[in-house]
């Protein structure tokens, strides 16, 4: 039994994860494909890891999620 094996654990970055780092362009793409229906996780797959345990960049998400809801797909012209 190690203990701090476990800490270790905790304390890795989760397999795959791409990090804070992954930056907004890859977030508005990653809500783009959200919006048309298809599966960003597909295409994002280290995003959606990330996403799911940092609610930092979860609630980013959620706000261009929710701007585009409201401003994106309105054709111009
Ligand atoms: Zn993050």
């Amino acid at each position: 039994m190690t203990e701090h094996r476990h800490l270790d654990e905790l304390l890795r970055v989760k397999e795959g994860d791409a990090g804070c780092n992954a930056g907004e362009p890859i977030l508005d793409a990653y809500v783009e494909l959200e919006l048309v229906g298809e599966d960003p996780a597909r295409v994002f797959p280290g995003t959606a890891i990330h996403l799911a345990s940092c609610p930092g960049c979860r609630a980013d998400h959620d706000g261009l999620l929710e701007a585009a809801r409201h401003f994106g797909d309105v054709p111009s012209g």
